[in-house]
């Protein structure tokens, strides 16, 4: 490898924060200042800023382990190896294909999740395959798809939002969790612009807030209503826009309208004053954007719900133009491509529907199998898990740690140790992992080359800085072998580029196409912009903004989508009298797998907490610091009390990056969403107890 930096980017979440790695004497690497990243523009979190010691850490796994007289012990590659493809075939032999399961990550490079897909279905022949980003963005993409006809996070760069006029961001505290994020919104302020921040915590984002509206956890649905109702009161639809570039807007307007402002504060808890302001600084300006994130889309309606947020821009000529529009803000770094290229349930590379045949036709070709070989779409990422012990009894899993981050965990835990046969891929010994029969030590983002895509739709090139550890070998590598001995000898390459470039033939046509993206173009130009089906870059330099014409539907036009309120899956009664909202805090990551083998972020956020008003707490009777448990249906978690007139006083928070006594997910509700099948994380009814010493 070479001494000089290398130009890369952050391991971790979506902003995927441009970085430089350079090799230092120890064998390790040194993050520094890249300042030519138009997203972060050089800066960091402390979490980017520490990736690399988890390259180094004590913990790191560096051998296979295979499970002998119930204890995970060091084997060789070959044992490992042959032991999973022995297990996988014996599976299928026994119980037929689909009794295999295969889960994989939104951190997955977008050639790991495009190879992933590729295993599952032409090596395997299962369905049952999903993965974990399904409880990031599901719900956000069902509803981008419904409206737009397209799912890209955001419809334009990070760029525009300081020059727009409003934003409103629902359920996004991006103070904590992508920090360097916080300038755009910073730079609308400078700008004149206005801030309205939808949280019911008062969040480090809400506190930069021109407005801070605090709904109750669950009712953004019928808050955007209420919005769009006084927007129809208030003479400030866009009839033009609406005519002209939009279809079903009178059923939306009639639901919306069955949402008066008196009970949508009688449903929410936001005051209509509250509601005319917001509508005041959101319709006045020229331009404006409403941006969502896990609050409202991690909900049992949380498709409905992202459908309220993007009539709200269409119906006030704020979607496809210039400036305006609806975003998501993806979650997981590469939780935009990972839902493109195969590794969910119902979709083929390029965005592609699994039972679209034109798309199986395309994709079989690509792949040289038959069509009618491909399986059919499988269970959603809860419903699959929920499975394991019962219909699926062999699990390949890459790239997730459920035990700690699935709904109703220790639930899923029981299911996961019901398994007949489990096969883990990471770097550490996660909560997940320990409970596999064969565990394979796998490369990490420094170490290896690939491809992300960000939360604008940004496809970048991770390049690797240094070489990994002896014993460590990569996701490819490890598909590729077990294809090999599961008789499927060609197809699975391990070079990183050669499976891209199979990939932009795979995606050509389709919704994310990247036919006209290659390596060398990622290098040359710091990113393309999906879709890009020219590979001249004077030709087409890729798509920052999309829909600025035409909307992605047949006839052009965006899609109201009707909704209504309806009330979450578990509302507080007698018993569980409080709601429990769960999140991200700054110095962890998701299921902290990594982030918590991490010295500096550990001093940070050593562990779990329950965050809760003072009213609650003197109910209690709970100082701060004391231990408290939460209770739900689901089960019990233990945590010291942080109190604050910060949250609302009907509501606790607990964030989920820890296992053991403090795992918010315990007690999470898996309720699924209609459409996007996502749980939901957002909200679920509690009791809160003071424990006794
Ligand atoms: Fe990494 Fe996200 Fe932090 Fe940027 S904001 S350094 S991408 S974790």
């Amino acid at each position: 490898m070479q001494n000089t930096a290398t130009p890369t980017h952050c391991p971790y979440c979506a902003l995927q924060c441009g970085m430089n790695l350079t090799p230092v004497p120890d064998g390790g690497v040194e993050v520094t200042e890249r300042a030519d990243f138009p997203v972060n523009r050089g800066a960091l979190c402390g979490k980017g800023r520490t990736a690399p010691a988890v390259l180094s850490s004590s913990v790191r796994l560096t051998s296979p382990l295979v499970r002998s007289g119930g204890t995970l012990v060091p084997a060789t590659w070959d044992e490992a190896l042959d032991r999973i493809a022995e297990e996988l075939q014996r599976t299928r032999a026994e119980h037929g294909p689909d009794a295999c399961g295969v889960f994989g990550g939104g951190g997955l490079t977008n050639e790991k999740a495009y190879t992933l897909g590729k295993f599952a279905r032409v090596v395997l022949g299962t369905s049952q395959i999903d993965y974990n980003g399904r409880f990031c963005m599901s719900s956000a993409a069902a509803g981008g798809i419904k409206a737009f006809g397209l799912d890209r996070g955001l419809p334009f760069p990070l760029e525009d939002i300081p020059k727009t006029g409003c934003v409103i961001l629902v359920g996004s505290n991006l103070a904590e969790t992508m920090p360097p994020s916080l300038r755009f919104f910073t730079e609308l302020k400078e700008n004149g612009g206005t801030l309205i921040v939808v949280d019911p915590r008062r969040t480090k984002t809400a506190d930069q807030a021109d407005l801070h509206l605090m709904p109750r956890p669950g009712t953004d649905l019928a808050l955007a209503l209420g919005l769009l109702h006084l927007i129809v009161a208030e003479g400030r639809v866009d009839e033009a826009y609406v005519a002209e570039r939009t279809a079903g807007w009178e059923d939306a307007r009639a639901a919306a309208m069955a949402h008066w402002p008196e009970y949508v504060e009688r449903i929410t808890g936001v005051p209509v004053p509250q509601l005319r302001e917001a509508v005041r600084m959101f319709c006045e300006p020229e331009a404006a954007m409403v941006l969502t994130a896990r609050g409202p889309e991690q909900q049992s309606k949380g498709t409905d719900t992202v459908g309220a947020w993007i009539n709200l821009c269409l119906a006030t000529g704020r979607a496809g133009k210039p400036l305006s529009g609806y975003g998501c803000l993806t979650g997981q770094g590469n939780g935009q491509g990972g839902r493109e290229h195969g590794q969910k349930a119902d979709q083929l590379p390029g965005y592609r529907k699994l039972d679209d045949p034109a798309a199986r036709r395309h994709v079989a070709e690509v792949w040289g199998v038959d069509p009618d070989s491909l399986p059919g779409p499988g269970r959603s990422a809860y419903e699959l898990l929920d499975a394991l012990g019962q219909d699926i009894k062999s699990l390949l899993l890459m790239g997730s740690n459920p035990v700690v981050s699935a709904p109703r965990a220790a639930h899923i835990e029981e299911r996961i140790k019901s398994l007949d046969f489990l096969a883990v891929c990471d770097v550490v010994l996660s909560e997940t992992a320990a409970l596999a029969d064969v565990v394979l030590p796998v490369t990490q983002w420094a170490e290896e080359t690939g491809t992300t895509t960000n939360l604008e739709g940004r496809v970048l090139l991770r390049r690797q800085a240094i070489t990994p550890p002896d014993g460590v070998r990569s996701d490819l590598e490890v598909m590729h072998e077990l294809a090999d001995r599961l008789g499927v000898e060609k197809g699975f390459p391990t070079d990183p580029e050669e499976v891209f470039e199979e990939l932009r033939r795979a995606s050509a046509g389709g919704v994310a196409d990247y036919s006209g993206i290659t390596y060398r173009r990622l290098a040359e130009e710091n990113g393309v912009f999906w879709p890009c089906p020219t590979q001249d870059s004077d030709a087409h330099p890729g798509t920052p903004r999309l829909f600025l014409d035409r909307f992605a539907t047949d006839d052009g036009r965006a899609r109201f989508v009707p909704v209504s309120h309806r009330a979450s899956a578990e509302e507080p009664d007698e018993e569980y009298p409080v709601l429990l909202t769960t999140g991200r805090v700054v110095a962890q990551y998701q299921s902290g797998a990594q982030t918590r083998r991490v010295d500096e972020l550990n001093a940070a956020a050593p562990g779990p907490f329950v965050e809760l008003h003072p009213r609650l707490a003197a109910r209690l009777g709970a100082a701060e610091g004391d231990p408290v448990a939460v209770v739900s249906r689901r089960g019990r978690a233990v945590a010291p009390a942080r109190i604050t007139t910060g949250i609302r006083p009907d509501t606790v928070f607990m964030p989920f990056h820890w296992p053991g006594e403090g795992r918010a997910n315990t007690l999470t509700n898996p309720a699924l969403d209609p459409t996007s099948r996502m749980p939901e994380f957002k909200t679920c009814a509690v009791r809160v107890e003071a424990v006794k010493s």
